[in-house]
C-alpha cells in the first residue's frame, strides 16, 4: 500500500512541547503529538472506494491487512507522527474555552493528483484534549458520519470525506438521551479526510489567549496551503482571506438549505475554515419542510440550530472568526463591511437557490413572493422537501389550467393525505395557477426544465429513518445495508428504478424513535 505522505501541519506549525497525553491545558501550540489506541480486534466495515481512488490507493489495498491496521491505529503510516489538533469554539453561543480533538488524531497528510488531503481517525483514543471524555466514538455515530459525508459529496455539498469505518472491538459505554441509562455500546474509528481539518476555533483559541504570534502562524500557514490565490505580500491579506472563507461558508449554507440539511450542531469548533460541513453529530434532513425542525435533542429549547437559523449562525459564527483575526491588523472595519456585505447577499444567492429548485431561469421582482408563499404552505400541512421538490418537475406548465396531475404531484408528499384542510387545497391550487403563469414567462420547455431541476433536487437522500435502519442491521451484524446506502447515494440526482422503495416519506414507525427524529450528542 503506498501512500505519499506529505506532512505539513505537524512540520511548520508549532508543537505542544510538553509530550504527556494527559488532559490539560495547551498553549502556544497547534497541536499535540498522540498515538491512536490500539483498538482490541478492529474489523472493517465499509470502505468509500472513491475516497480510496482519491488519495492513491487501489481497490485491493482495502483488503489488506495494512490498510486494517493503518486505520484503526494500530499501525503507524511510515515516518508519520500522528497528532491532534489545538482548537477552542464558541458552544451554543458562549465561549467554551479550549475544546481540541479530544477524539480524533490525524495520521498525517498525502498527496495524490496534486492534491492533499490529511487523514483522520475518529474514535482512536484520549488526546490532551479529551477532557474527561473516553476518546472513543461508537459504530451508531460513525456510520452516521461515513454515510453522510460521502453522500453530501455526491449532493455536491462541499463537505469533508469518509474513507473507512472500522469496528474497533471494543465496547464503549454511552448515555444515549442523557437520561441515566447508560449502556455498552460497540466501538468504531472512522477515517475522515478534507484537505485540511482547520476550523474557526483554531484560530480562536489563540486570540482568546492573546497569542498574536502563534495566531499569526496559523493563518499564514492556511493561506499559504489553501487560498493560494491569496498574495503572500499583499496588504490586505487577512481581510481578503476572511472574504473567500465567508464566500465559501456562506455558499456552503445556501446548499445546506437546498437539500434539506440540518448540521445539529453549529458551534464555532464544528465550522471549517474552508466552509465544508465538518462535524457530523446530531444532523438530520428535513423531510416534512420546517424551518424551526432540529434533529439535536440537546437544543430543544431554543433551537438555536434549526434549519431556518443556520444562515444566520453561521453569520454569527463568521462575526467570532472575524473578531479573532482582526488581532492581526487592529483594523476592525473591512472585516465588518465583509460581514455586512454578505449578510444581505446571502438572500440574494437563498432566492436564486429557491428559483433553480423551482425551475426559473429568469429573475422576476415577484419570485420572492412566490418562493415564501410557497415555503410558508408547505409548512400548514406536513409537506415531505424532498418529494415535494423532485415531483414538481413534472409539472406541465404547456396545460392552461391546474389538473387532477398537479395536484397529485402535490399530494403524493402530504404526509397526512386524509385530513388536509379544504382551506388548504384551496390555498395549494391558487399557489399552482401563479406557478403556471410564472412559468410561462419562461422560454424552457417542459421536459429540459424538468432535467434541469432534477439536478438541483435530489431524489434519494439519507433520511434519518434509513441511516437508523443500517444502523439497527449492523448492530446485529449485518452490514449490507450500509452498502445499499452508500451505493444509493453516490447518484443522488438520478432516478435509480432498483432502489425506488428509498424515494418515500418516512414510514410512521420512525416518526419519534430515538436516532431517527430525536438524537442527542452522545456519540
Ligand atoms: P463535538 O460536540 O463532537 O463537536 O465535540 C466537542 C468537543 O468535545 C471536541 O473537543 C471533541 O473532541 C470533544 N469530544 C466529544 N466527544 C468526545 C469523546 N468521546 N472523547 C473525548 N473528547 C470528546
Ligand atoms: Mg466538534
Amino acid at each position: 500500500m503506498k501512500l505519499k505522505l506529505a506532512d505539513t501541519f505537524n512540520v511548520e506549525l508549532p508543537a505542544d512541547s510538553i509530550r504527556l497525553n494527559v488532559p490539560r491545558q495547551v498553549h502556544e501550540a497547534c497541536f499535540s503529538f498522540v498515538n491512536p489506541v490500539i483498538p482490541s480486534n478492529p474489523k472493517l466495515i465499509h470502505t468509500s472506494d472513491n475516497m480510496l481512488k482519491s488519495i492513491g490507493l487501489e481497490n485491493y489495498d482495502k483488503s489488506t491487512s495494512t490498510f486494517l491496521e493503518i486505520f484503526s491505529g494500530s499501525r503507524h503510516i511510515a515516518n508519520s507522527a500522528p497528532y491532534a489538533m489545538c482548537y477552542g469554539g464558541h458552544q451554543f453561543g458562549h465561549w467554551a474555552g479550549q475544546l481540541g480533538d479530544g477524539r480524533a488524531i490525524n495520521l498525517g497528510e498525502v498527496i495524490h493528483d496534486n492534491k492533499r488531503w490529511a487523514l483522520q481517525l475518529k474514535g482512536a483514543g484520549k488526546t490532551p484534549y479529551s477532557r474527561s471524555a473516553d476518546g472513543l466514538a461508537v459504530l451508531r455515530s460513525s456510520i452516521r458520519e461515513h454515510l453522510c459525508s460521502e453522500a453530501m459529496h455526491h449532493l455536491s455539498v462541499p463537505t469533508t470525506r469518509s474513507l473507512s469505518l472500522i469496528l474497533s472491538g471494543d465496547m464503549v459505554l454511552r448515555d444515549i438521551m442523557y437520561d441515566g441509562n447508560a449502556d455498552y455500546e460497540k466501538g468504531a474509528i472512522v477515517c475522515r479526510v478534507s484537505p485540511t481539518f482547520i476550523r474557526f476555533g483554531n484560530f480562536q483559541i489563540f486570540a482568546a489567549r492573546k497569542d498574536v504570534k502563534n495566531l499569526k502562524a496559523l493563518t499564514d500557514y492556511t493561506i499559504k496551503y489553501f487560498f493560494p490565490s491569496i498574495e503572500k505580500s499583499a496588504n490586505d491579506k487577512y481581510v481578503q482571506f476572511f472574504k473567500i472563507v465567508v464566500e465559501r461558508t456562506m455558499e456552503m449554507v445556501v446548499h445546506w438549505q437546498r437539500v434539506g440539511f440540518v448540521h445539529g450542531v453549529m458551534n464555532t469548533d464544528n465550522m471549517s475554515i474552508l466552509g465544508l460541513t465538518i462535524d457530523y453529530g446530531p444532523y438530520g434532513w428535513l423531510e416534512g419542510y420546517d424551518e424551526n425542525w432540529t434533529p439535536n435533542t440537546t437544543d430543544k429549547d431554543h433551537r438555536r440550530y434549526r434549519f431556518g437559523n443556520q444562515p444566520g449562525i453561521a453569520v454569527w459564527n463568521l462575526a467570532q472568526l472575524g473578531s479573532a483575526l482582526v488581532l492581526l491588523t487592529n483594523q476592525p472595519e473591512p472585516f465588518q463591511q465583509i460581514l455586512d456585505e454578505y449578510g444581505q447577499s446571502y438572500g440574494v444567492q437563498y432566492l436564486n437557490m429557491m428559483r433553480s429548485k423551482l425551475g426559473l431561469q429568469l429573475k422576476e421582482e415577484n419570485d420572492a413572493n412566490l418562493i415564501s408563499e410557497l415555503t410558508t404552505l408547505m409548512q400548514k400541512v406536513e409537506t415531505d422537501m424532498t418529494i415535494f421538490f423532485r415531483n414538481i418537475s413534472e409539472f406541465k406548465a404547456i396545460e392552461l389550467a391546474t389538473n387532477e396531475h398537479d395536484i397529485q404531484l402535490i399530494e403524493d408528499a402530504f404526509y397526512n393525505l386524509e385530513n388536509i384542510p379544504a382551506s388548504v387545497h384551496e390555498s395549494w391550487t391558487i399557489w399552482l395557477t401563479k406557478y403556471r403563469y410564472r412559468l410561462k414567462l419562461e422560454s424552457i420547455a417542459d421536459e429540459e426544465r424538468k432535467r434541469i431541476m432534477n439536478l438541483v433536487n435530489p431524489k434519494y437522500v439519507l433520511r434519518n429513518y434509513m441511516a437508523q435502519l443500517a444502523i439497527d442491521k449492523a448492530d446485529e451484524g449485518d452490514f449490507d445495508l450500509i452498502s445499499e446506502l452508500h451505493n444509493l447515494l453516490l447518484k443522488p440526482y438520478d432516478e435509480q428504478p432498483q432502489y425506488e422503495k428509498w424515494f418515500a416519506k418516512r414510514p410512521e414507525w420512525a416518526r419519534h424513535k430515538v436516532g431517527c427524529s430525536m438524537l442527542s450528542c452522545s456519540s
